[in-house]
């Protein structure tokens, strides 16, 4: 990334082209110009490359030398540049995952990996890298249970949970529950919420394939715990809600509580969808774990990565036979999660505010001060923008209907590909007719990349 901002300023041009580039129309190189083409090993030596191929690997500067011989070789380069060209065509970082600037005012956007790390979570995974204790007790010397001290985290967070675990994702938490709890069993939902989560991913579905059947009782708009109760059996596993959290179905509606469920004599599954672990003032209607098993849930399920700001991780929250039952079957082994993700799971629940904790908390008169700076700075480079007031949302995360005030830059529509495809992409949204850049899910730090990130799309 640094060496191609570096590049991108000494040779002053955009894309993957190279320094030194002979015009549009490739001519043949001569034998002298061909004779003139580094080897291999000589290229290997520009300190540049040397430093390349200590981050990214030997092959892959070895690859990009190459390919730099090659353009020599075509005329497409002169070939004293093969070196510079070389370095042009090195791979950003060792992953193709590009860090973005997530404007679209998404709050929790999937596209874009969902929750931002705190620096807290950031840290705990870069230590965590290495070997760990993580199931090794060092005062003992024997062996511990895996990721000890980040279950023992999330039950201080969660008062009323008993036993706590954690999986790749929600989703992962379902499949456990239903495998464990319902395999060959019913579990008892709601038609009012058969949920699609995303990308056709639907929960029906995935509860259907542990192996359990789905007893659906009420309507789309209307079940009342008596709909519950008529369906319950000897068969029945389980009673499951689930958290509607990308949609809203609203007028004449009824849902049954967790708390007049909770008599009815199966244990009761709540799956929360966006891990809030206690109620949040900003989002009274988001349903929370504590809340939940307070009213007589016998396990929670959440993911990680939304409202809770974390890493992707799936959470089960609840009593302790519940738990254990899950802990001990052998799919759990399949679905356990690696150290890194149980690093940045403590740290986030241990450490300060997540990013996701402080977007949704921004003030929207600071953000329209943000937005006002920004507009003006950029403004006076002759850039056609303007700040404007906008609306955010929490995302297919959570909180579905709830918009946050917010603030944005307002950019000439066209804008928007060379914005995504820039040295530092940033993610914006369209909307009539003009490309916004909403700030509530940028973090202040990140106003000087932005800045420079919308110079760079403008062409100034
Ligand atoms: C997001 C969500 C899931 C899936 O969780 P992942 O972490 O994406 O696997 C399941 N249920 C609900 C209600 C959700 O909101």
């Amino acid at each position: 990334m640094d060496q191609w901002v570096t590049t991108e300023r000494s040779g002053g041009r955009t894309g993957d082209g190279a320094p030194g580039e002979a015009g549009n129309a490739p001519r043949e190189p001569g034998p002298d110009a061909r004779r003139r083409i580094p080897r291999t090993d000589a290229v290997l030596r520009d300190p540049r490359l040397r430093e390349a191929a200590r981050r990214l690997g030997a092959d892959a500067v070895k690859s990009a030398v190459h390919r730099a011989q090659e353009r020599a070789r075509d005329g497409a380069v002169e070939p004293e540049a093969v070196a510079d060209t070389a370095v042009a065509l090195l791979p950003r970082s060792a992953s193709g995952l590009r860090p973005v600037i997530n404007a679209t005012g998404v709050l929790l956007h999937t596209n874009l990996g969902r929750a931002s790390l705190s620096a807290a979570a950031r840290r705990a995974v870069q230590e965590a890298a290495g070997p760990t204790d993580v199931e090794l007790d060092l005062h003992t010397g024997v062996r511990a249970r895996r990721g000890r001290t980040a279950l023992a985290a999330l039950r201080e967070r969660v008062p009323s949970a008993a036993a706590a675990h954690v999986v790749n994702n929600g989703a992962a938490a379902l499949v456990l529950a239903a495998t464990a709890l319902a395999a060959g069993r019913e579990i008892v939902v709601s038609r009012g919420e058969m949920v699609e989560i995303g990308d056709g991913f639907r929960l029906p579905d995935l509860l259907v394939s542990t192996g359990a059947r789905l007893r659906e009782v009420g309507t789309t708009n209307r079940t009342t715990a008596a709909d519950y109760a008529g369906a319950i059996g000897p068969d029945t596993a389980f009673v499951l809600k689930v958290h509607p959290s990308n949609f809203r179905i609203t007028g004449f509606t009824r849902a049954a509580e967790v708390g007049e469920l909770a008599p009815l004599g199966v244990p009761v599954v709540v799956d929360i969808g966006s891990g809030l672990l206690a109620p949040h003032p900003l989002l009274p209607e988001e349903p929370d774990a504590e809340s939940r098993l307070r009213a007589g849930a016998a396990l929670v399920t959440a993911s990680g990565d939304k409202l809770l700001g974390g890493p992707q991780c799936g959470l089960l929250l609840g009593r302790e036979e519940t738990v254990r039952t899950l802990s001990r079957h052998p799919l759990a082994r399949a679905l356990r999660v690696d150290k890194l993700t149980l690093a940045a799971l403590e740290a986030t629940l241990t450490g300060p505010g997540t990013p996701t904790g402080e977007a949704l908390a921004a003030d929207p008169a600071s953000l329209l001060r943000r937005a006002e700076r920004l507009a003006a700075l950029l403004g006076a480079d002759g850039i056609d923008v303007r700040a404007v007031g906008s609306s955010a949302t929490v995302g297919g995360g959570g909180a579905p209907g709830v918009t946050l005030p917010s603030a944005a830059l307002s950019l000439p529509e066209r804008w928007a590909a060379a914005l995504r495809t820039g040295p530092v992409p940033v993610v914006g949204r369209l909307e009539a007719g003009r490309c916004l850049l909403d700030l509530r899910a940028v973090p202040e730090r990140d106003d000087e990349r932005l800045a420079g990130a919308v110079r760079s799309a403008a062409g100034r």
